[in-house]
């Protein structure tokens, strides 16, 4: 899926917490640090870099092509460990321990302890982990391709997901239903300064709707995008993939969509 639904999945889910947490963390970083888990597990396809094969290719001494890499089934190919669970929590530790040495060298007299540390940001913890899982949710529903899906339960071999229920882009409605679920819990925790009441709850009815609709619009798509390996279809299905946002949103929000997707510099 697009790197932007990926982003706003990430908001979505810290938008839940950040309207229910009893945290002192501003909501501005739990929404941030929710974008970054959102996009992160992306890292992977750095290996598609027109420098790679000269920088980080020759550093690591690697024998097979950036292309070879990522469109391998090696751990570090696209949809590989960096789209497991086990990544979420391990990469969410390592910028942890980054984020303490930070606090370690900025407050040299004020120090925490590196548990008290931890135990004061888990919220943000949580949060990189929520984002790198609904970026890997949002994934599973893509085509197969060459991997077979995702490397959900890196270190096992196996590969999830892949049924091709959505086309790698052109995801306006799915984008749409994310985005205004995510303002609506961005709205309420603004809200909530300054009306008393529980916005947790509330927040985490609209991400159920949010979810419900996403779950509606991949299983209503008339096009099955599935296929394995690479396919000679890629056109044709990113055509259908097109007239069935054209349908399914009308000419006018169709049309200023296809504008915003111009404009970015992004695959959309
Ligand atoms: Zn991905």
């Amino acid at each position: 899926m697009d790197i932007l639904t990926h982003i706003i999945s990430g908001v979505a889910a810290s938008s839940v917490v950040a309207a229910s947490t009893k945290s002192k963390i501003p909501a501005p970083r739990i929404l941030a640090v929710g974008a970054l888990g959102g996009a992160f597990p992306d890292i992977d396809a750095i290996s598609l870099w027109s420098k790679f094969d000269s920088t980080i290719g020759k550093w690591f001494g690697l024998t097979h092509t950036g292309k070879e890499i990522y469109f391998g089934k090696f751990w570090y190919s696209h949809h590989g460990f960096f789209h497991s669970i086990a990544a979420a929590i391990m990469i969410g530790f390592l910028l942890g321990c980054l984020a303490y040495l930070y606090h370690w060298l900025q407050w040299q007299r004020q120090r925490d302890p590196f548990t008290r540390f931890f135990k004061t940001n888990s919220t943000l913890y949580l949060i990189f982990v929520l984002g790198c899982l609904a970026h890997v949710a949002g994934d599973l529903i893509t085509p197969a391709s060459v991997w077979g899906g995702v490397r959900l339960f890196c270190p096992h071999a196996g590969y999830a997901g892949g049924q091709g229920s959505v086309w790698w882009w052109n995801n306006y409605d799915i984008f749409l239903i994310i985005a205004t679920g995510t303002l609506l819990n961005i709205l309420l925790i603004v809200v909530a300064k300054h009306i008393r009441f529980r916005t947790g709850v509330i927040s985490f009815l609209v991400a159920l709707l949010i979810l419900a609709g996403v779950w509606r619009q991949a299983a209503a798509r008339q096009t099955d995008y599935a296929y394995t390996g690479h396919t000679g279809q890629y056109q044709q299905l990113e055509q259908k993939s097109r007239k069935e946002q054209q349908r399914i949103l009308g000419p006018k929000l169709y049309r200023i969509m296809e504008r915003f997707d111009n404009w970015l510099i992004i695959n959309f």
